[in-house]
């Protein structure tokens, strides 16, 4: 029985107030903005875990696994 594999960016949409500090933080263009202005995940795959969504993230929503 293998591991269960973490997801790699785990986002509390609950707690994002849209203020848009982690997609424009972001290098890699992982992260954009929903009709809403909460963030979504554009293209996980290029996620480099840099970490910096999760570290400024005011509300804590961000987490960043793997
Ligand atoms: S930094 Fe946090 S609160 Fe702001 S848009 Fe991103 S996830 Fe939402
Ligand atoms: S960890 Fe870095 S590359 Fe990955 S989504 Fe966050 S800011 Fe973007």
């Amino acid at each position: 029985m293998g591991e269960k594999k973490e997801p790699l960016i785990t986002i509390n949409l609950n707690w994002c107030k849209g203020c848009g500090i982690c997609y424009h933080l972001c290098p890699k263009g992982v992260l954009g903005k929903d009709e809403l202005g909460k963030v979504q995940i554009i293209k996980q795959d290029s996620c480099s875990k840099c970490r910096l969504c999760e570290d400024h993230c005011p509300d804590y929503c961000i987490k960043i696994g793997g």
